[in-house]
């Protein structure tokens, strides 16, 4: 549905977004995640058509962006980051005249406003004017005008910043729904947990550097390299002797307390090897387990180690 060829923005002598070349199928909800300043909203400007590249292309649904801005714009929704809001519209109001701005015939509007309001439960606020909503209300009525004429693609720049807990489930909420109406999401935060139970696939930023771009299993793989293995010895008595064991096989091995080792593996391959090794050696081993995977973690560790 999209795809980025080596786009790259430069702000003077600045290159703000460096080579980024990524693609996202079908159906999929794709998380765009970087620090702030990480080059995320450049990124999602290029691809709206509102902001030139320096370098690169953009193609929706097989279309280049930059030679048909027009048929792009049809294809995609668009929340940025900041939003104006007209005040003095009602809720209504506002998304008919997006509908108009897109050419949607009157009855064809009325009906998709009032499908949208009830998508991001702003039915009972139809009639309230802009500047009395909450601040997370008027950010899902943003992502309703996104919706307006239907786009198969969505661009969300941090659609949930700023929002309290309850706000930021909600709007969980209606991603989901997107994908299961078929809709392709690109949709950014800096704080990746915030969007790791939702997306398919993945972008790490930082620096305007792509650190990785791919399915959240190859995310995970990628990461497998770095498994910490959290071991229980049932004696502390047979703490050196673990440590002696392990070293060879992982000479990071390191005591965390009297009975507890830390130890690295690879892969699930390596971390059985440490564990047949603490047994045949005579160790007797209470607990073994490898970490979960923190996507938190994971995204502190990918960007310090590339
Ligand atoms: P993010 O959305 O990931 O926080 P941005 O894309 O907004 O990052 O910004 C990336 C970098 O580009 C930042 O260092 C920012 O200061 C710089 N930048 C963005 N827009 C401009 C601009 N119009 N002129 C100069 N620098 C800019
Ligand atoms: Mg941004």
């Amino acid at each position: 549905m999209l795809k980025t060829e080596n786009l790259t923005r430069k702000f003077g002598s600045f290159t703000a977004l460096d080579g980024l070349s990524i693609t996202i199928g079908k159906g999929e909800i794709h998380g765009f995640v970087g620090p702030n300043g990480a080059g995320k909203t450049t990124a999602m400007r290029i691809m709206a058509t509102l902001l030139p590249a320096s370098e690169g292309k953009v193609f929706i649904d097989g279309i280049n962006a930059k030679e048909n801005p027009r048929r792009t714009r049809e294809l995609m929704g668009y929340m940025p980051d900041f939003f104006g809001v007209y005040d003095h519209l009602q809720a209504w109001e506002y998304l008919d005249f997006y509908g108009r701005c897109y050419g949607m015939k009157a009855g064809e509007r009325k009906k998709q406003a009032e499908r949208l309001l009830s998508l991001v439960n702003l039915s009972e606020q139809k009639d309230s004017y802009v500047n009395i909503l909450s601040r997370g209300m008027k950010q899902r009525l943003c992502l309703a005008r996104a919706l307006m004429h239907d786009p198969q693609f969505l661009i969300l720049d941090e659609p949930a910043s700023g929002m309290d807990p309850m706000a930021r489930a909600e709007m969980k909420g209606i991603v989901k729904e997107l994908k299961r109406q078929g809709k392709t999401v690109l949709i950014s935060s800096h704080i990746l947990p915030e969007l790791s139970e939702m997306c398919d696939s993945f972008t790490i930023l930082d620096h305007g550097k792509t650190i990785f771009s791919g399915s959240k299993e190859a995310l995970e793989r990628k990461i497998n390299g770095q498994q910490q293995i959290i071991i229980r010895l049932l004696s502390a008595d047979q703490q050196e002797e673990a440590l002696s064991l392990l070293q060879p096989l992982c000479p990071d091995a390191r005591s965390l307390s009297a009975s507890l080792i830390e130890a690295f593996a690879a892969d699930v391959e390596a971390a059985a090897l440490l564990l047949s090794r603490l047994i045949a050696g005579g160790v007797q081993v209470a607990d073994f387990h490898r970490q979960e995977m923190n996507l938190e973690k994971v995204f502190l560790e990918v960007i310090q180690h590339d």
